[in-house]
């Protein structure tokens, strides 16, 4: 892409930053002007000669693009909101911590900045759903704290993603998270041996559990090619992670990233494997490392396989939503908090527009658990809403086409959605619209690519 940009547009200024930045000789590598590494807008600001300490102002942005499920086309209605950076727990692995020098920088530091941030961007955009970009959201206790007060004093609600580490969730208390109307969290769990210190002393299946009965959505995340794995004990991890019965699972392999402490270590030990390429390094395929249990070509292989017994064992997410979202609306309709009590009219509805791809599901169904789960499903929604309306005929009909058409679509390769093409204009004029020709140029020619 740098070496696109200086043909097309030699005088445009190239920027490199993120966490690429800590890869070693960087500089040799890539065309660039500058450097930034760690906290951007207080470099750029520097750069600028502008004041670093003026208020950041968060751009209002839609946090998704060309949503789908089973093919349903889904309206963008999820903005984003970055309320700091870093994340002072330091797990050995996590390139974002050791990227912020294992420290917390915070853009919003209190519950009134992030509320009127969050109000802001729902008045430019016209929503009230957010993927809070921060990772580990709850760990600015007091500023959670403040803004749920905010939020009660406004009887205000709003539907937040959020990560979240296990001893965070625990301190916190999952009530806590309910009350802020958090609806998703992405959990860490990592091995079944709390290697990391953020899950040592939590009983993992009992939260996600309990989050579930609140509605909310759990990822559990867990990591592959730990150093004490051999095929019995990482069996053993893929099959704890399982039993939590999460909505979804992620499984990602041991990563030693350029600048964490575990790249350090494993570089010290001359255990990492310079000669595979950076552009594999990503944790979804082969491992980069020479691991003491496994060789390195057959590592994707059993990632591939850990993902195949989750959805063999558990079950398709989305009909896992669908349970989450029925534990939680039979569990918060009767709560004796008012502001709990107050989620059932939102469980509902998400109760009843999963039941829209039921039909669909059996149809299409891959596997005897699905058809378990739907079973199970069926009946339960049946208990509690009654026979599915009109409306819900004619949707899960064309639910079930639309399905089949995504089906297609897949089985002839045309399973990429790519985004769409966006210029945004910062702080310029129109008149001095001089790079919209470059951007698009670069992306015509990256979608070749
Ligand atoms: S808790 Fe999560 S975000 Fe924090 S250091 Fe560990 S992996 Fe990174």
């Amino acid at each position: 892409m740098c070496e696109l940009i200086r043909e097309l547009s030699p005088k445009t200024k190239i920027i490199l930053g993120g966490h690429g930045t800590s890869i070693v000789g960087l500089k040799d590598m890539i065309e660039h002007d500058y450097i930034s590494k760690g906290e951007g807008v207080s470099w750029f600001r520097q750069l600028f000669g502008e004041d670093v300490n003026q208020p950041v102002l968060q751009p209002a942005m839609l946090s998704t693009t060309q949503r789908r499920i089973m093919g349903i086309p889904l309206p963008n209605t999820a903005a984003v909101l970055i309320p700091g950076l870093g994340c002072v727990n330091a797990c050995s692995f996590c390139a974002t911590s050791h990227h912020f020098k294992k420290e917390y920088f915070g853009y919003m530091n209190t519950g009134k900045e992030v509320m009127k941030e969050l109000e802001f961007i729902e008045q430019e955009t016209g929503s009230n759903e957010f993927f809070v970009m921060d990772e580990n959201f709850l760990k600015q206790r007091i500023r959670a704290q403040e803004l749920l007060k905010e939020m009660e004093a406004k009887n205000k609600y709003f539907s937040l993603g959020v990560f979240s580490s296990a001893e965070t969730i625990e301190s916190v208390g999952v009530e806590f998270m309910a009350k802020l109307g958090i609806d998703f969290v992405w959990l860490g769990v990592e091995s079944k041996r709390s290697v990391f210190t953020k899950t040592k002393g939590v009983d993992l299946a009992a939260m996600v559990s309990k989050l579930r009965d609140y509605g909310i959505q759990v990822l559990a995340s867990a990591i592959l090619f730990l150093e004490h794995h051999d095929k019995e004990t990482m069996q053993e991890d893929i099959d704890f992670v399982l039993e939590l019965n999460s909505d979804f699972v992620q499984f990602m392999n041991l990563g030693p990233l350029p600048g964490t402490a575990l790249y350090e270590e494993y570089d010290k030990a001359g255990r990492l494997r310079h000669d595979i390429p950076l552009e594999e390094w990503h944790g979804q395929d082969k491992i980069w490392f020479e691991h003491p249990n496994f060789k390195i070509d057959v590592t994707g292989e059993y990632l591939k396989d850990a993902f195949i017994q989750d959805y063999e064992r558990q079950g398709p997410s989305l009909l896992r939503l669908a349970e989450t979202s029925l534990r939680g609306y039979r569990n918060v309709r009767n709560h004796s908090d008012e502001r709990i009590r107050n989620l059932t009219g939102r469980l509902k509805e998400r109760c009843l527009t999963f039941r829209q791809v039921f039909s669909a599901a059996r149809k299409f169904a891959q596997n005897q658990k699905t058809i378990e789960m739907l079973d199970n499903l069926e009946k339960e929604y049946l208990i509690e809403f009654g026979k599915p309306s009109m409306v819900n005929f004619v949707t899960s009909n064309i639910v079930k086409v639309l399905s089949g058409i995504e089906i297609w679509r897949i089985k002839t390769g045309r399973s990429m959605t790519q985004p769409p093409f966006r210029y945004k204009q910062y702080r310029l004029s129109p008149s001095e619209n001089i790079n919209f020709n470059l951007a698009h140029s670069l992306d015509q020619k990256a979608s070749k690519v």
